[in-house]
């Protein structure tokens, strides 16, 4: 049984659709996050979760019982807020045992709970430290050892690392996974930052102006997006207009505006005719000189339009024969790869039969 069901959620604000009939399920010690861009409808889900927010329609399930009137200091959840909202004149072991003193546990097991909880987010050397005496990274960890004291069922994040610097990020990165991985869980992580979803979770819905548009895990989202937004808002990705020439069982022939036919790998429940787009990660394609043999079904003529060099791959801008402009990330150290071109130099872009996905409208 998920630890928490969505069913049919709609919150409004006046004629406003904020999340409109949402329905999800989360499963125990999942780490799952709700990802999209600004104004889609994350937090508003996250309120209504926690229970500062009720929903105008649907219901929210916590272990099968429905919460969604239930007010936030009687649900499992606890929520870690970007801007850590810690209490100042409070000590980090004070600050951690304030849940477990407001619930009136004994003060022996309030002791042992806080020694526990210092140690899982390692401040147990700054447990007499103010926040104030504390870095960003660390004031960080004392609210989530206050979130997590009580061992709620949930864990509630509100891009709790959009303050941090991009170093500091990826080291609290690091500590989210493991932490989450050591006290089993369940987390809801509310971010913009595609990068960081794909890092860190389990699963990630991906939403759209108060819609989901895909839940599914990391890889899937990035490796098979169901449509144009996902496919453009999860990483890079190139977008070629197509129409399908053939559609058979274990493969699908596209024709591309303006370029020819190419192989793509094949697409359930579509037919001759329809209209969509061919879409191609950077990384899949290939960087050869123009005239070249080359084993690849599908290749076409290009120009070098610009060149970011960029330490570890250098990222190549390709004005393509048909006029479009794609993008082609190559490695600088892959073996054998002693050829570099230049912005003005005549080449051929080519990929595998197999790589890529058309998205039909
Ligand atoms: P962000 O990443 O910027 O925080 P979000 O995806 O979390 O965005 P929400 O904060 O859930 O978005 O807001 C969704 C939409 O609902 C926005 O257009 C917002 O302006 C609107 N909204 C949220 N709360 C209210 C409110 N109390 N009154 C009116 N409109 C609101």
């Amino acid at each position: 049984m998920a630890v928490l069901e969505l069913r049919n959620v709609t919150r409004r604000f006046g004629d406003f659709v904020a999340v409109d009939n949402i329905s999800l399920g989360i499963e125990a010690g999942e780490f799952f996050t709700l990802l999209g861009p600004s104004g889609c409808g994350k937090t508003t889900i996250l309120r209504m979760i926690a229970g500062f927010d009720l929903p105008d329609a649907g219901q929210i399930l916590l272990d099968g019982k429905d919460v969604t009137d239930t007010p936030p200091e009687k649900r499992p959840v606890r929520t870690v807020f970007q801007s850590y909202a810690l209490f100042p004149h409070m000590t980090v072991a004070q600050n951690i045992a304030f849940p477990l003193k407001m619930e009136r546990l004994p003060s022996d097991t309030i002791r042992r709970r806080t020694q526990e909880t210092l140690e899982q987010v390692r401040l147990t050397d700054k447990a007499n430290f103010y926040p104030r005496e504390l870095s960003g990274g660390q004031q960080q960890r004392v609210a989530l050892g206050r979130a997590l004291s009580s061992c709620p069922r949930l864990l509630l994040l509100d891009e709790p690392l959009a303050a941090l610097d991009a170093k500091l990020r990826e080291e609290m990165q690091i500590e989210l996974i493991n932490l989450q991985r050591d006290v089993g869980i369940t987390f809801v992580f509310v971010t913009h930052a595609q990068d960081e979803a794909l890092a860190l979770s389990h699963r990630i819905a991906v939403m759209r102006q108060g819609h989901v548009e895909q839940v599914d895990e990391p890889s899937k989202l990035y490796g098979s997006p169901k449509s144009r937004f996902v496919a453009g808002f999860v990483g890079h990705i190139n977008m070629l207009e197509a129409e399908v020439v053939e559609a058979a069982h274990g493969h699908t022939r596209l024709a591309i505006a303006g370029l020819g036919e190419v192989a793509a790998p094949p697409v359930t429940g579509i037919e001759a005719g329809a209209n969509g787009a061919f879409a191609i990660r950077p990384e899949q394609l290939h960087i050869g000189i123009h005239g070249e043999a080359t084993e690849l079904k599908n290749h076409f003529p290009g120009v070098v339009s610009n060149l970011l060099y960029c330490g570890d791959v250098t990222v190549y801008k390709v004005k393509l024969a048909g006029g479009q402009m794609i993008e082609a990330l190559l490695p600088n150290s892959a073996p054998g790869r002693a050829q570099f071109f230049k912005a003005g130099d005549a080449v051929s872009v080519g990929w595998r039969h197999d790589a890529g996905v058309f998205l039909h409208e």
